[in-house]
C-alpha cells in the first residue's frame, strides 16, 4: 500500500459529506444521541455497516446531513477531509459539496460555503492553495508543491495541496434552487470555486429541471461535471452527453450508442471503482468499464467518490486498479499525471503540477 500512498495523485470526484471518517461521524453523533435527537446505537450501526445498495447510500447521506449541517461541523469536516487527502499525497483536490440551506441552524447556502472556506483556512498540516493566482498578490511560484517559510532556507519546505471547489446541485432541488447555487458559485470564483456538479439520488428528479442553471453556468465560464449513467436511463445519458460537459462521473449503465458518443466526444470520465462495486452499479471488478476505456486511451481519472461512506482512499483505488487490471507503477503514475489535463484549475496550476510530476518521475524505479 505504501507505494500507492507515496505516489502523487489528483482527486477530482470527492463529495465532502461522503468523505468524512467514521470516527468523526461517530463523534458528531454522540452529543445528538445524548440530547435525544437521534438514537446513537442505531446510528452507529448504520455508520459502521459496510455494504450498501445505492438507495441505502442516499439514506445514509440524509443521516450524515443531520450530523453535519451546522457551520462548526462543516468547517471541521472540510479541514479534516483536506488533511486526509493531503496525507496520502493528493497534490490537487477538487472537492464538491452541495450548499445547504437550513433555517433552523441559521444556515444559508452562502453561509454554508463560508464555513467550507473557513475549513480550508483552518488546515494546518499542509499548505492549502485555493485562491486562484489571478486573485493573489504577486509571488514567487517557481517552487512547485512546496512552500517555503522564508526566502533563504529550503529546510522548512512544507507540503502543499491545491484545492478547488465544485458546487453540487442536488437532483431533489428546483430550477430556482439550482440557479441560486450557480449564482453563488460565480460569486465565490475568487475563492477557488471553479465549477458545478449535478449529483444526488439518480432516480429522483428530471435532468431538464437543471438545464437552465447548467447552461447559464457554462455561459458564465464555470466548468461542468455531471453524474451520468448511475442507473439505466438511456434518454438522460444521451441528453447529458449531448450537453458536452467537461467531465462526467461513473458511466456505469451505458449502452453501445452511449459508448460511441462518449468516445467520439472524448469527455473524460471520473472512475470510482469501490463505489461502483459497493453499490452494485457494476457486477464485478473484472467487468468494470475502466478496462475498455483504458485500452482505448479514453481520458480517465481514478477517484474515491465517498471515501468515508465506502471505506476507501485514493491510494486504495490505485492499488485496486493496479492489481485488478495488471497495471504497473509506471502506468499508474502516467494515469495519475494525465489527469492534470482534465482539471478545472487554470494553466498556471497545470504547469506547476506537470513540473512536479516530471520531478517525481525521476524517483520511480
Ligand atoms: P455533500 O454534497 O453533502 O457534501 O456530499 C454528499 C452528497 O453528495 C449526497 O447527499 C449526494 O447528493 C451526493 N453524492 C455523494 N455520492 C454520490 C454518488 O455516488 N452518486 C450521486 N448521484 N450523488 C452522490
Amino acid at each position: 500500500m505504501e507505494g500507492w500512498v507515496s505516489m502523487p495523485k489528483l482527486e477530482l470526484h470527492a463529495h465532502l459529506n461522503g468523505s468524512i471518517s467514521d470516527s468523526t461521524l461517530l463523534e458528531l453523533a454522540r452529543p445528538l444521541g445524548d440530547h435525544g435527537v437521534i438514537d446513537f446505537s442505531q446510528v452507529e450501526h448504520v455508520i459502521l455497516k459496510n455494504d450498501r445498495s445505492l438507495s441505502e447510500v442516499f439514506k445514509l447521506f440524509d443521516l450524515i446531513h443531520i450530523l453535519t449541517t451546522d457551520h462548526k461541523s462543516v468547517t471541521r469536516i472540510t479541514k479534516e477531509v483536506v488533511e486526509d487527502f493531503a496525507s496520502e499525497n493528493v497534490v490537487y483536490l477538487e472537492l464538491r459539496t452541495t450548499p445547504k440551506k437550513n433555517d433552523s441552524r441559521g444556515m444559508s447556502k452562502r453561509s454554508y460555503m463560508e464555513a467550507v472556506l473557513e475549513g480550508l483556512r483552518a488546515v494546518s498540516s499542509v499548505d492549502v492553495a485555493f485562491i486562484p493566482y489571478s486573485e493573489e498578490e504577486p509571488r514567487n511560484i517557481s517552487n512547485p508543491l512546496h512552500s517555503q517559510s522564508n526566502d533563504k532556507c529550503c529546510e522548512n519546505t512544507r507540503k502543499k495541496i491545491f484545492v478547488r471547489l465544485l458546487l453540487s446541485i442536488d437532483r431533489r432541488e428546483t430550477t430556482e434552487a439550482a440557479m441560486e447555487t450557480v449564482m453563488l458559485a460565480l460569486e465565490l470564483r475568487r475563492f477557488g470555486v471553479v465549477g458545478i456538479d449535478l449529483s444526488g439520488n439518480p432516480v429522483v428528479g428530471e435532468w431538464i429541471t437543471f438545464l437552465p442553471a447548467l447552461k447559464f453556468a457554462r455561459e458564465q465560464g464555470l466548468y461542468i461535471t455531471l453524474h451520468c449513467g448511475e442507473v439505466p436511463n438511456s434518454k438522460e445519458i444521451h441528453d447529458i452527453l449531448d450537453f458536452l460537459p467537461q467531465r462526467i462521473g461513473h458511466a456505469c449503465f451505458f449502452e453501445e450508442e452511449h459508448w460511441r458518443k462518449l468516445k467520439s466526444s472524448k469527455i473524460p470520465v471520473e472512475i470510482c471503482l469501490t463505489s461502483n462495486i459497493r453499490t452494485l452499479s457494476v457486477p464485478t471488478i473484472d467487468a468494470h468499464h475502466f478496462v475498455d476505456l483504458y485500452n482505448e486511451k479514453h481520458p480517465l481519472v481514478l477517484c474515491t467518490d465517498d471515501s468515508g461512506v465506502f471505506s476507501t482512499s485514493l491510494s486504495n483505488e490505485y492499488k485496486i486498479a493496479a492489481s485488478s487490471f495488471g497495471l504497473g507503477k509506471k502506468e499508474m503514475f502516467e494515469l495519475s499525471k494525465n489527469a492534470i489535463e482534465f482539471i478545472f484549475a487554470d494553466n498556471v496550476v497545470k504547469k506547476e503540477l506537470r513540473n512536479f510530476f516530471n520531478s517525481a518521475a525521476k524517483n520511480l524505479e
